[in-house]
């Protein structure tokens, strides 16, 4: 039903594009390889986004294809959960762009054989798959003498390393015969040692500006069962060491990265380079990730609002995640628009939230239906339209998209307005009704408003009104100039639902910069509940329906409460000032 009327932008240029571009043109590699390889602790949020469609956008212009890889070396922190949200969350976001290039491997097989990810068979890459092949390289690292079992305490470790401005010290152990190290790495592989006894490190150089080349660590004994593999492990490969042989197993081409892994490339490139691996071997490059205004993207803070209760889940739609905004009405086409908008450099920078926002804005303008819907009804009665009579009028569907034509609304003699499109006592420049004031119905008549009725306190209950019969299209008096314009829907006629009306969560906009506790920048009023009245039309709307309520905002169903509509953005920036 909805259609896209925006024309495609053109393919985005960069220097990582660049890189690809040049690798391609001088033969380097058979086929590009990208992957997207997500830490399954948290769920996916609006920084992932921008990965997501950098790996796959590469792998869709370059007749690649794009691995999806849990990169889950970290049995305490990663759960199945994640594992599923996040497979949920990057087919939603590339679906209908770039599925036909997403490669997942076959269910068990750890020899990393890439498939369709259609395959009923296909499950997403697991570094956790390459356990033993990653074993079996750190055993050829320890032969050449390249790799050593350390006794320090990870306290000892830490202090060894040295600083920035300090060399390192060598380990006690780092001569240690290579037999010994093979005997000792085998014994922490059986469990022989308890959690933080020893680790294995590589044998680098412990003067290199670079602390990252200080003897890194490969394997630290972690007794903790793990989401995928079980318990058949006690030791687990660190980032580094697992990440590039990964890359290698899968035969990635470019290993695409935020800037924070540069001064690990280094180590990315001796690992690889010390070790028989299939050349080519994989090369990392580093982009700049997105931080917003207004937003937090650590997956660590956003839990911590989901334990805190803070929202109510990681998919609250309020929350910087796929999944938040997914619920909340944003469609894939405006997250992939923004991603493409603000491009692919090598500087850490700041993002105005606003630029996604717009984003989301004008997406939805053009595929949205118009809808009429009373947000804080105020009863209207037309004193001189019949009682009992019913008149189907035309409405637009969307201006934007003329082929989704008009829809009938019903007007009758008891109507809700918008209670703030009223004021008893009119601000300076207020052309909506007011008492003796006239006011157009959208669609419908003009009116005039006679009489105010208000309860014992005060409060104003009903309007009462009086309708200018000839001012509809096509009647005499259609084309009088009258200033405001106001929504309405038929009082008898339309549906209850509870509607959520969702703003920005943070009040700061850097809620985490400069050590700032985000906690006491949330925004008291992100999320207010009111009992609306909806044209009875949005009985029949479904999840996937996008629509906007005129002068309100973008909506949609909420895919977990059925019964509840979901604000995705307002018609303008409010926060502009
Ligand atoms: P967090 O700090 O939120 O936990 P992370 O970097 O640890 O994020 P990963 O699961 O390791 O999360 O990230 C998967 C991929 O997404 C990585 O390649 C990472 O560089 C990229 N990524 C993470 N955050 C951003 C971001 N804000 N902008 C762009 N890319 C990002
Ligand atoms: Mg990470």
């Amino acid at each position: 039903m909805s259609t896209e009327t925006t024309a495609a932008p053109p393919e985005p240029s960069d220097f990582i594009r660049d890189i690809v571009a040049a690798d391609l043109a001088a033969g380097k590699y058979a086929q590009v390889v990208t992957r997207f390889p997500p830490e399954p602790n948290g769920y996916l949020h609006i920084g992932h986004a921008k990965a997501i469609c950098l790996n796959f956008g590469i792998a869709r212009e370059f007749g690649g294809v794009c691995h999806l890889r849990m990169d889950d070396t970290n049995p305490t922190k990663e759960e199945v959960e994640y594992v599923d949200s996040i497979t949920t969350d990057v087919r939603w976001l590339i679906g209908g762009w770039a599925d036909e290039f997403l490669r997942f491997k076959k269910k068990g097989d750890i020899d990393a054989c890439e498939i369709l990810a259609t395959d009923p068979e296909a499950e997403p890459f697991y570094a956790s798959d390459y356990f033993q092949k990653i074993y079996d390289y750190a055993v050829e690292l320890i032969r050449a003498g390249k790799a050593y079992v350390c006794d320090l305490s990870p306290e000892e470790t830490d202090r060894y390393r040295g600083g920035p401005d300090r060399p390192g010290i060598p380990s006690p152990f780092r001569d240690r015969p290579i037999e010994e190290s093979l005997d000792l790495f085998a014994r922490m592989k059986a469990g022989e040692f308890p959690n933080g006894a020893r680790t294995l490190r590589a044998k680098i150089d412990m003067e290199a500006p670079n602390v990252w080349l200080r003897d890194p660590l490969l394997y630290r004994i972690r007794h903790a069962e793990h989401h995928h593999t079980g318990n058949a492990w006690c030791i687990y490969p660190m980032y580094d060491f697992a990440h590039c042989l990964s890359d290698s197993v899968e035969a990635v081409s470019h290993s695409i990265c935020t800037l924070e892994f540069e001064v690990h490339r280094p180590l990315y490139d001796w690992i690889l380079g010390s070790l028989p691996v299939p050349q080519p071997p994989p090369r990392q490059y580093e982009f700049a990730r997105l931080s917003l205004t207004y937003t937090i993207m650590s997956k660590r803070k956003l839990m911590q609002l989901v334990k805190e209760g803070v929202v109510s889940a990681w998919d609250d739609p309020r929350m910087p995640t796929i999944s938040g905004m997914r619920r909340r009405g944003v469609t894939p086409e405006a997250l992939r628009h923004f991603a493409y908008n603000i491009g692919v450099t090598k500087y850490n920078g700041l993002t105005d939230v606003a630029v996604l926002e717009h984003a989301i804005r004008s997406d939805l303008n053009s595929r949205a239906q118009r809808r009429l819907a009373v947000l804080r009804p105020l009863k209207v009665v037309i004193t001189n339209y019949p009682e009992g009579q019913v008149e189907e009028l035309d409405a637009t569907n969307n201006p934007e998209d003329p082929s989704t034509g008009t829809r009938k609304i019903p007007f009758s003699r008891e109507l809700y307005i918008e209670s703030d499109d009223f004021m008893e006592v009119p601000a300076p420049k207020y052309f909506r009704l007011r008492p003796g004031g006239e006011v157009r119905l959208k669609y419908a008549y003009i009116i005039k408003c006679e009489e105010i009725v208000k309860d014992d306190a005060g409060n104003i209950v009903e309007l009462r009104c009086t309708a200018d019969l000839d001012s509809k299209t096509g009647g005499a008096n259609s084309g009088r100039k009258i200033k405001g314009t106001i929504h309405w829907v038929s009082a008898q006629h339309a549906i209850e639902a509870e509607v959520r009306l969702y703003d920005r969560l943070f009040t700061h906009a850097e809620p985490d910069g400069d050590g700032r506790d985000f906690l006491q920048f949330i925004n008291p009023n992100s999320l207010s509940v009111v009992s609306a009245r909806l044209e009875p039309s949005l009985l029949n709307a479904a999840p996937a329906d996008r629509f906007q309520f005129e002068r309100l905002g973008y909506f949609c169903l909420d895919s977990r409460d059925t019964a509840v509509f979901n604000r995705t953005i307002t018609l303008r920036d409010n926060w502009a000032k």
